[in-house]
């Protein structure tokens, strides 16, 4: 898939909007614009149908109930009013420890850092191996009855690895802390039907599942709504966790995006993402470079992932030499404009230098063989030019 002249490679990055999600938002910009909190009306009895469905279709996803979907503005926010929420109501209590994984997005470890600065807590930081995965007997030995929350996300975004959320929820079950999973990446990878059997709080994001930027949900098991301090007052909207008028024509895309990804269909795409990305990774593999996989083999990652390692380069070379013909991104996250390696690498065990050389190919629906191999020939020749340059220079 193109947009503009750009090969798209960064799809967990954000994904398109699906045109099937774009059809469904349409009426509710136009005819159906009322505001659904509108009660005494029956234009904002159907923009609130519009909202109820997109509800539903969100639960279906993961096995919920629809009372029981929060719409927020992205996963980010949907962190923060999961792990902010819930320490905020728990302050002073006897549970005074919150346990986050080492390659946790930065919204997730940024919240508890706030929670640790604002509130007093302690945070633990759970190990994972070289693949991603968190080291369970270290949670075991860290879990106590003084620990208010886990947080574990079910797919990394920057190297894919699929977490195993049922293990780690038998793990947790005696502990009586409340496990908080960051799903925004999964609704493409996995299958989610029943992960709500094993989490109590799980973030959502539309852009990275085919629905719209700016939206997102976050499911809260009725048992623990009383249990979550809002992050935004007002009108007492969505049981009074999220108040504020609800973006209809947002919700009822998210809810499409979730019912295309709940189907049989979506099993499939994933195969074929599957398959596409192998053939990327061979396609690397086979030419004269030294690559290497950061993110783990099979199927243990998200289908459309591949972190690649190009020993001797910066990624930010390569990054720069393929634009404006190819969009992938560096494991880096850019804080205040000064890059850091990545988090997730550094703490698989991978060298600053090795980090730097890393780069994060993401594909997806609409991406096809062709791309496939249009993307090998961009980076092949990418890394070509880079290594004349340098040749050139020492010369
Ligand atoms: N968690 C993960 C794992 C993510 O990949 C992202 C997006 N990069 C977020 C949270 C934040 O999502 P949003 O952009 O919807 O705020």
């Amino acid at each position: 898939m193109k947009t503009g002249k750009t090969l798209y490679f960064d799809y967990q990055a954000s994904t398109p909007v699906d045109p099937r999600v774009f059809e469904a938002m349409a009426p509710y910009f136009g005819g159906c614009f009322a505001n659904p909190h509108s009660a005494d009306h029956a234009a904002g009895w159907r923009a609130a149908q519009g909202v109820e469905s997109a509800g539903a279709q969100v639960a279906a996803l993961i096995g919920a109930d629809s009372d029981e979907i929060v719409f927020t503005s992205g996963a980010t926010e949907s962190n923060s009013l999961a792990l902010l929420g819930l320490s905020r109501r728990a302050a002073g209590r006897n549970r005074n420890r919150i346990l986050v994984s080492a390659i946790e997005h930065k919204s997730v470890l940024a919240a508890a850092r706030a929670a640790r600065e604002q509130l007093g807590y302690e945070i633990g930081c759970i190990p994972v191996d070289r693949q991603g995965r968190v080291e369970v007997s270290a949670l075991e030995q860290m879990l106590g009855d003084d620990v208010l929350c886990v947080s574990v996300m079910a797919v990394n975004n920057e190297i894919g690895t699929i977490q195993d959320v049922e293990r780690i929820s038998e793990i947790m079950r005696s502990s009586g802390a409340v496990f908080h999973c960051d799903g925004a990446q999964a609704p493409p990878a996995i299958d989610l039907k029943n992960i709500v059997d094993c989490v109590d709080l799980l973030s959502l994001s539309g852009h990275k599942m085919y629905g719209p930027q700016g939206i997102g949900a976050l499911f809260v098991r009725r048992s623990l709504q009383d249990q979550i301090e809002p992050l935004i007052y007002g009108g007492g909207q969505q049981h009074g966790l999220r108040s504020g008028t609800a973006p209809v024509p947002l919700c009822v895309g998210m809810g499409a995006a979730a019912e295309l990804l709940a189907s049989k269909a979506a099993v499939d795409e994933r195969e074929e993402l599957r398959g596409r990305m192998d053939r990327f990774v061979e396609g690397l593999n086979a030419r004269k470079w030294a690559v290497a996989l950061n993110s783990p083999e099979g199927l243990e990652r998200h289908p459309g992932n591949a972190n690649m390692r190009f020993e001797g380069f910066l990624a930010s070379d390569v990054l720069g030499a393929l634009q404006p013909a190819l969009a992938a991104s560096t494991g880096s996250a850019c804080t205040s404009g000064i890059p850091e390696p990545s988090h997730v690498l550094r703490a698989i065990g991978l060298s600053e230098a090795e980090a730097e050389s890393s780069i994060r190919f993401s594909i997806g629906r609409g991406t096809t063989d062709a791309d496939v191999d249009e993307a090998l020939g961009l980076v092949d020749g990418a890394l070509s030019r880079i290594a004349d340059q340098n040749l050139a220079q020492r010369a």
